[in-house]
């Protein structure tokens, strides 16, 4: 195991998002952004440029296709 970094991320986490993220073990962070459904590529991609928010319980994370640079999003709805 080398030095673990953290999976963040851009400063558009808000503070509260950002508190769930970091609840998410690494490998499965790293697990989720790479395995993100790109509608334009019709495949799972990596998310690059990601940004966080809020919804209810939810963490939506929105970030960009690292293929085709289309826009893309995830929702994570196991956190609460
Ligand atoms: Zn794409």
């Amino acid at each position: 195991m080398s030095e673990d970094k953290p999976v963040l991320i851009n400063n558009d986490f808000p503070p509260q998002a950002a508190l769930l993220w970091n609840k998410i073990p690494q490998d499965k962070q790293q697990l989720i952004l790479n395995n993100v459904y790109c509608v334009q590529c019709c495949v799972a991609v990596t998310m690059v440029n990601i940004s966080g928010l809020l919804e209810g319980s939810s963490l939506v994370l929105k970030g960009s296709c690292g293929v085709c640079g289309g826009h893309v999003a995830r929702v994570i709805e196991e956190l609460n």
